[in-house]
């Protein structure tokens, strides 16, 4: 449900939508980008500094009268990695939501470094933070252009950090052009896995200080699920990442694991803590519920949401 966000800070959204609509044309994102309302200038500068803490203090929120999160309390440390885990409808992207504050809480806060985020101005906060989501956008041109776009003013040297964090120096030392060599129409010739990883890359360009990541559900080879998850590991030290998981070895690397039933989150804690200890999770990540998506209400119980 979560699908129409894109991958990097707001802000960049603006710079690169010249770009964007060129590379675009079939996805409808540019509309939703620019539908969006206008800056709200107002509002306290983010706290600029090493490093950004979020926390979620008993948040409620409900779509007009379905309650959807239900005191929804965790933290994210700076340079930690939190992965959020639970069935279709749990409310997962939700709380993505809530961050980008496409939504605000009906009560409870979101806080960044101790401050409520609605106090801060709404296009500054967003530039704070990037976002991968499951649907990887690759635009029609070079993959120079696919990244610059997120950030114009980096240099070579920016482009190939980035590139080694998400993994992908061995395609780029591959492409007959390196990074001037054009990626053809949406990226077509590059596998789900690689484009997952463009986008990641694009996403750190920005220099995020919490990155929201929606792990593929798609099916990845095994070389690409290793690539993915030490993209991953890479991304953690260079900010907080909040990870919606959506695969056992992604679940296990986390720092700490939140566990979202029905929008309440039933635990959190390390892999190895919750197993066994847990019934839910443990039926979730054991029972292959979380790597395909089978439904769980269906085949062990009605109602575990
Ligand atoms: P999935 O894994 O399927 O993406 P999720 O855990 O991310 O699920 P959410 O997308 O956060 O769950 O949705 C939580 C609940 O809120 C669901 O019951 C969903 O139908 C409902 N919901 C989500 N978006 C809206 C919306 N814009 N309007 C009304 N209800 C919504």
């Amino acid at each position: 449900l979560y699908a129409t966000y894109l991958i990097i800070p707001f802000t960049s959204v603006l710079q690169g939508v010249g770009l964007l609509q060129k590379g675009m044309g079939a996805l409808g994102r540019v509309t939703e980008v620019q539908a969006l309302p206008v800056e709200d200038t107002a509002g306290a500068a983010v706290p600029a500094g090493s490093g950004l803490a979020l926390e979620f203090r008993d948040v409620w929120f409900r779509y007009r009268d379905r309650p959807v999160l239900r005191g929804v309390s965790f933290t994210v440390e700076p340079r930690s990695h939190v992965a959020v885990v639970g069935l279709s409808g749990a409310g997962k992207s939700t709380v993505f939501s809530l961050i980008e504050r496409f939504y605000e809480p009906d009560s409870g806060v979101v806080l960044a470094n101790g401050s409520d985020i609605r106090d801060f101005s709404r296009d500054q906060w967003r530039s704070r933070i990037a976002l991968v989501d499951q649907d990887s956008t690759v635009l029609n041109g070079t993959l120079r252009d696919n990244l610059s776009y997120a950030a114009p003013h980096s240099s070579d040297r920016d482009l190939h950090e980035v590139l080694e964090l998400a993994n992908l120096s061995e395609l780029v030392a591959r492409l007959p052009d390196g990074l001037n060599t054009p990626l053809g129409e949406r990226g077509r010739a590059l596998s789900g896995g690689e484009r997952q990883r463009i986008a990641l890359a694009r996403a750190l360009l920005t220099r995020p200080d919490l990155l929201l990541l929606d792990e593929p559900t798609a099916h990845l080879d095994p070389v690409n699920e290793r690539a993915l998850h030490r993209a991953i590991r890479h991304a953690a030290q260079e900010c907080a990442l909040l990870v919606i998981a959506h695969r056992l070895s992604t679940i296990r690397q986390a720092d700490r694991i939140v566990v979202l039933r029905a929008g309440e989150v039933i635990a959190q804690d390390t892999h190895d803590e919750l197993l066994g200890i847990n019934n839910f999770y443990t039926t979730l990540v054991t029972g292959g519920f979380v790597d395909n998506s089978k439904s769980l209400e269906t085949e062990i119980s009605p109602g575990w949401r």
